[in-house]
């Protein structure tokens, strides 16, 4: 049995009375993986726990954390072949994906660590005093980024590994030099506790402080909405619904001291399937584009939900080759029996609206908790009228959309809420003829694809995995690459600080050998 909450340095802990089992979705069984409810106790432990070794932690420096962080991706690895059985059987998911996005979540924590070793991610700038400007002396102003405190990440169902105990989240706040309390998602908790057990180690071997990590099960809002209350929280990370992402935003803004919440809750994803797309390629799209929704069970913030094509004798051969071939995929397993039923019920509740017509439907009996795919079609007027059209449905369904014509296609996009992708099929040329329509889509998404798929979210700098709300509650930050850390630190300025005083990365020395802003210049030189 796996059970309780952790903590460094602490025993395992069994005080919730209320328990609860993992379930296993393709035998339709609960899992043996028995739970405790976190209890309050255990909430004010593990934030005052946070809270002390935030003291401490932040003073380490970048090659300190880099080697925490390493040694994490370490502890994951050496868990082997355990973690992806207890991985398959709580998600249904394949072997495959298990092992990919483990690889993931240790490339995630292993690029976090480069970053702080190089060092330059802090952002230090400097401008030394004028004591002779004239007609006032000028101060000595020095500024860096400097971590906010203990977080929360709320483990998200989709990625039991890259945005769960380990994931993005986790790995850019500890970077940052800010403690992690993962509360962790109930339908993963055993693959969680494992993870879990791994950071812990890797924080002993590496002497990090009590608290530096803690790990609280529950299979119910209130412990969440408890750890987003409590005063020693200082920034909550979470990737899940837009119904629980916007409750924890709010949540978060009623306290005495608000807090930020960066929430990703995922989109549509609009396609945009330029005429020359339909004539040139439209079978190879189409194909595409029915593998793409498809892939994972539709269980991807990034699943291509809407498309939208000019009418045209061309976009009717795109939307029968797409129906007919995915038609002929394997319906896929979901995560959850309530993932399953929030997919049966969102879509029903879309096809049941007036003017839509199925294009896709797989009715062929299928084992529980699997997804059956379907595609609906419905003209532009209609779309723009009916705003339940646009709410995304997760699992392998989408919508297309027949436009009249290129501006009521513009105007259908410009009635979308924010995404975090959009993608324009076709070539060179139509991006400069319907440029107010890529510049529409633009303004609404995080992510811009040219002739691509949005599904397959690459871990690197200059990914944006976020968007206008609701895809996400800020669109200035990203959840994916290492661009994340920026959500857990805030400007410091050091006003005629001495110099020995000061952070290493602003001293004159430059010790760390960082590049810097000195009066306006980049540089990595010494003052
Ligand atoms: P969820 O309902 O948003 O829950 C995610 C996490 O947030 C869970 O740990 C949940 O706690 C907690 N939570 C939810 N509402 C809360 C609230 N009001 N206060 C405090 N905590 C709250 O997502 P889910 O359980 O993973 O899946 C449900 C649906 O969300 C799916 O069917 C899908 O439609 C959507 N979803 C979307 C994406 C995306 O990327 N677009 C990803 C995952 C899920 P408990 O579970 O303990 O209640």
């Amino acid at each position: 049995m796996i059970s309780g909450a952790n903590y460094i340095g602490a025993e395992l802990s069994k005080k919730g009375d209320k328990q609860f089992n993992t379930f296993n979705p393709k035998l339709n069984l609960p899992t043996n993986w028995t739970f405790h409810e976190a209890n309050e106790e255990e909430i004010n432990e593990a934030a005052s726990l946070a809270k002390s070794a935030f003291v401490v932690y932040r003073e380490f420096s970048g090659k300190r954390k880099a080697e925490f962080l390493r040694a994490i991706a370490e502890e994951i690895e050496n868990l082997g072949d355990e973690l992806i059985q207890v991985y398959t059987q709580e998600s249904g998911l394949p072997e495959g994906r298990a092992m990919g996005e483990r690889g993931r979540t240790m490339g995630q924590l292993n690029a976090f660590a480069i970053l702080l070793e190089e060092g330059s991610w802090v952002e230090a700038s400097i401008d030394p005093a004028q004591p002779n400007r004239q007609p006032m002396p000028k101060v000595d102003l020095r500024k860096m980024l400097c971590p906010v405190g203990p977080i929360v990440v709320f483990g998200s169902s989709n990625f039991p590994l890259a945005f769960s105990t380990a994931g993005g989240d986790t790995a850019s706040a500890l970077a940052s030099g800010c403690p992690v309390i993962v509360k962790s998602h109930p339908m993963h908790a055993a693959t969680g506790e494992l993870v879990a057990a791994a950071i812990m180690k890797a924080a002993e071997r590496t002497g990090m402080p009590n608290g530096v990590f803690s790990n609280l099960n529950s299979s119910g809002i209130e412990v969440g909405q408890q750890l987003v209350m409590h005063p020693a929280i200082k920034g909550v990370g979470f990737t899940g619904s837009i119904k629980g992402g916007t409750a924890l935003y709010r949540l978060a803004n009623e306290r005495d001291e608000p807090i930020p919440v960066f929430a990703e809750m995922g989109s549509v994803n609009p396609i945009i399937v330029l005429p020359s797309a339909l004539t040139e390629k439209g079978d190879d799209w189409a194909k595409k584009y029915a593998g793409s929704i498809m892939l994972g069970a539709g269980q991807f913030c990034t699943n291509p939900g809407l498309i939208l094509g000019i009418k045209s004798t061309s976009l009717d051969a795109f939307i029968a080759t797409l129906g007919a071939e995915i038609a002929t995929l394997e319906p896929i397993c979901m995560l959850h029996p309530n993932i399953h039923s929030n997919y049966e019920k969102g879509k029903q509740e879309l096809t049941a609206q007036a003017a839509v017509d199925m294009v896709a439907d797989y009715d062929t009996a299928v084992a529980p908790n699997v997804a059956q795919q379907r595609v609906l079609t419905v003209n532009g007027a209609n779309f723009l009228k009916n705003t339940k059209l646009h709410q995304e449905v997760f699992g392998p369904f989408s919508v297309i959309v027949r436009c009249s014509d290129a501006n009521e296609m513009e105007a259908v996009i410009a009635k979308l809420e924010g995404q975090l992708t959009g993608t324009i099929l076709g070539n060179e040329n139509e991006i400069k003829k319907y440029k107010t329509i890529v510049d529409t889509l633009q303004d609404k998404v995080g992510r811009i694809i040219f002739n691509g798929v949005p599904t397959g979210v690459e871990v690197c700098p200059s990914m944006q995995h976020g968007g206008p709300f609701p895809a996400a509650t800020d669109s200035r930050f990203t959840s994916v690459g290492t661009g994340a850390i920026r959500r857990w630190v805030r400007p410091v300025s050091f006003q005629n600080w001495p110099n020995e005083s000061l952070p290493e990365a602003l001293q004159n020395e430059n010790p760390l050998g960082i590049m810097r802003v000195i009066d306006g210049n980049h540089t990595n030189s010494k003052i």
